[in-house]
C-alpha cells in the first residue's frame, strides 16, 4: 500500500506542493485548471464523443467497411483474415454484431471440438489440414501482447472410421484421396483393429481407416475467445445486438440472353440493441453473413430467395438449424485413454472425454427422426433407443454405462448437400457468406475465414480454391458430395 499512497502523494497535480513555493505553503495552478476546464468543454462540442446525457459506448459505429453479422468462430476467423490480409495496417474498418455474447445458443460454444482429414471431397481434406497447421501454430496466429498464450488442450487422438461391407470400396477410395492430397491415414483390416484396439466388436466391419496426425479434439471456447481476443487487439469493434433489417440499393442489369435482373447492394445494416427497441444503422461496403444456424434468416433479410421459383431471385440459402444432442457418460471399464473418436457403421459416434472414464458421443438423426428445432431441450430416449443400443454392439463395455449428461446444439445444416457456402452473393453483390458447415464448421473455420478474406481483398481465393462452395450451385443445381459428415 505504501509505496501506492506515495506514488499518489507524488503526483503532480494543480492541487500539489510546487517546487519553489516558499514556507510550504500550498498555491493552485491555475492555468493547468483551467486547461482542464477548456478541454472538458471542448471534449463536449459536436463532433466528439462525450455526450454528457447519454452513454453510447454500447452502439456500433455510424459506418463500418465490414459488417460481420456472428460473432462466432466463422464471423470471428473472417475478422482475423481481412485485419490480417489487410495491405495497410487500419485500412479497413471492421464489425461484428454478435446479439449473445455469452455464445448461449451458438454451435461453435456447443460443439465437440473435432478435427479430422478423412473427408472425400479435396477441397474439405484442404480446409482442415489448413486448419490443423492454424492449431499447431495457434500462439503465433493469435498471440497478444501482456496475455497469457492460449491453451487449447489439443488431443491428437486421431478418428477412427468403420465401414460395413457396402461401404468398404468408397473408404478405400476416399483414403487414396486423402493420402494423394497430404494427410495421413492408414487403412485397417477387422484383425488388425481387433490387435489394435481390443475393446471392439468387429462385427459388420469390413474396413477401418484410421488418421494418423492432425487429428483428434480441441476447446472450442479456447478458440472461439482466443479469436475475440486477437481481433480485438487488431482493431476490429464489437457491438451487442441483431441485425434486423438491411438497406440497399438496387440496378437493373442485363444478361448476354437479353434478360433483365435486379443486382442489390447494401449500404446500411440496422443493428437492433440489446433489450432495447432502439436500432442504430451502421453504413457499411459490405456485409459478411456469418449467422451460423440463423444464416437463411439473415440472406432473406436482404431478399435472397423472395423471387419467383426456380429464378436465381427464387433460390433460398439453404441452411436451417437442426438439433444434434451430445450425451456424456461414465464407463470406468470403457475403452480408455487411448480411445479414439470412433465413428461406427451405424452413423453413431463416440471419444473420450477427459481422464476419469467418461466418454460422450450421439449420433444424427435420420430425415424422420429429426426432432424440433424450436428449443434445446434433451431427448434422453433418443439415447436409450437409437445410441446406446449401437454403442454396445460396437463396445460390449459400454452395455454398463451410465450416462450422467447432456446437452443439445444447433447444426448449421446444409440441407442441399451439407457443405460450407462460401463467397459472395451473385445478385446481392455485397453479402459474402460464411455458413452451412453442417458439423464441421469449427475444423474449418481457419481456413474458411481465409478464403473469404482472399475473396473480398484479391477478388479470388488464393491459399485454397473453394469455387464449388459458391452459392450459384444451389440454383444450379450441382450438388458436392461429401461422404465423410458425422
Ligand atoms: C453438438 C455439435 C457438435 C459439433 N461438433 C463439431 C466438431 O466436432 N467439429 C467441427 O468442426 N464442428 C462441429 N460442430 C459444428 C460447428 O460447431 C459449427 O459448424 C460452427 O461452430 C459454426 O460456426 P458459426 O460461427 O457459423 O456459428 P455460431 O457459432 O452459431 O455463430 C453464429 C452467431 O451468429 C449470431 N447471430 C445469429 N443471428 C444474428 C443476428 N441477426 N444478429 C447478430 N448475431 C446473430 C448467433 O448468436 C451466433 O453466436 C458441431 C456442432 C454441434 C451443434
Amino acid at each position: 500500500m505504501l509505496p501506492r499512497v506515495l506514488s499518489l502523494g507524488m503526483r503532480r497535480g494543480p492541487l500539489t506542493r510546487r517546487r519553489g513555493t516558499l514556507r510550504g505553503g500550498f498555491s493552485l495552478d491555475w492555468e493547468e485548471i483551467l486547461s482542464e476546464i477548456k478541454k472538458k468543454i471542448q471534449s463536449g462540442l459536436p463532433g466528439t464523443d462525450l455526450h454528457p446525457l447519454y452513454d453510447r459506448s454500447h452502439l456500433p459505429p455510424d459506418h463500418s467497411d465490414v459488417v460481420i453479422v456472428g460473432g462466432g468462430v466463422l464471423g470471428l476467423s473472417v475478422a482475423y483474415w481481412l485485419k490480417k490480409l489487410e495491405k495497410q495496417r487500419d485500412a479497413l474498418r471492421v464489425l461484428v454484431v454478435e446479439r449473445d455474447l455469452t455464445y448461449s445458443r451458438a454451435s461453435s460454444a456447443l460443439s465437440l471440438g473435432g478435427i479430422h482429414q478423412q473427408f472425400s471431397l479435396p477441397e474439405n481434406i484442404h480446409l482442415s489440414l489448413f486448419s490443423a497447421s492454424f492449431l499447431r501454430n495457434i500462439n503465433e496466429h493469435l498471440a497478444v501482447v501482456d496475455a497469457p498464450p492460449l491453451d487449447l488442450q489439443f488431443n491428437p487422438l486421431g478418428y477412427l472410421w468403420l465401414a460395413s461391407e457396402k461401404n468398404a470400396a468408397a473408404m478405400e477410395n476416399n483414403v487414396k484421396v486423402q493420402r494423394q492430397e497430404g494427410a495421413k491415414v492408414c487403412l485397417m483390416s477387422p484383425d488388425q483393429l481387433r490387435n489394435k484396439f481390443p475393446w471392439i466388436n468387429t462385427e459388420g466391419v469390413a474396413l477401418a481407416s484410421y488418421g494418423m496426425e492432425d487429428e483428434g479434439w480441441f476447446d472450442p471456447w479456447c478458440l472461439l475467445q482466443g479469436l475475440r481476443r486477437k481481433v480485438e487487439s487488431m482493431g476490429v469493434l464489437f457491438c451487442q445486438g441483431e441485425v434486423t433489417r438491411f438497406v440497399s440499393s438496387s440496378n437493373l442489369m442485363l444478361t448476354k440472353n437479353e434478360k433483365e435482373v435486379k443486382m442489390k447492394r447494401i449500404y446500411e445494416v440496422h443493428v437492433k440493441m440489446d433489450n432495447s427497441l432502439e436500432y442504430q444503422p451502421v453504413e457499411c461496403a459490405l456485409v459478411i453473413n456469418a449467422a451460423g444456424a440463423w444464416s437463411s434468416h439473415i440472406a432473406a433479410l436482404a431478399g435472397i430467395g423472395k423471387g419467383p421459383p426456380n429464378t436465381l431471385q427464387g433460390t433460398k440459402l439453404p441452411v436451417e438449424p437442426r438439433k444434434r444432442y451430445v450425451y456424456v457418460w461414465h464407463c470406468p471399464q470403457g475403452p480408455g485413454l487411448e480411445s479414439p473418436l470412433v465413428a461406427d457403421t451405424s452413423g453413431t459416434y463416440f471419444r473420450r472425454e477427459g481422464l476419469g472414464g467418461n466418454y460422450l458421443g450421439g449420433r444424427s438423426p435420420t430425415e424422420e427422426e429429426e426432432p424440433d428445432p424450436g428449443n434445446l431441450e434433451v431427448d434422453n430416449d433418443f439415447f436409450q433407443d437409437k445410441v446406446w443400443p449401437h454403442l454396445a454392439q460396437r463396445v460390449p463395455a459400454f452395455e454398463t454405462l451410465k450416462v450422467q449428461n447432456a446437452w443439445a446444439g444447433y447444426y448449421d445444416y446444409n440441407t442441399f448437400d451439407q457443405n460450407g457456402v462460401l463467397g459472395p452473393h451473385p445478385l446481392v453483390v455485397n453479402m459474402f457468406f460464411a455458413t452451412g458447415f453442417s458439423g464441421h464448421g469449427l475444423q474449418q473455420a481457419p481456413g474458411v475465414g481465409r478464403a473469404v478474406a482472399e475473396m473480398i481483398l484479391e477478388g479470388r481465393c488464393q491459399t485454397i480454391n473453394l469455387d464449388p462452395f459458391l452459392f450459384s450451385r444451389f440454383y444450379l443445381g450441382e450438388k458436392i458430395q461429401e461422404d465423410n459428415i458425422i
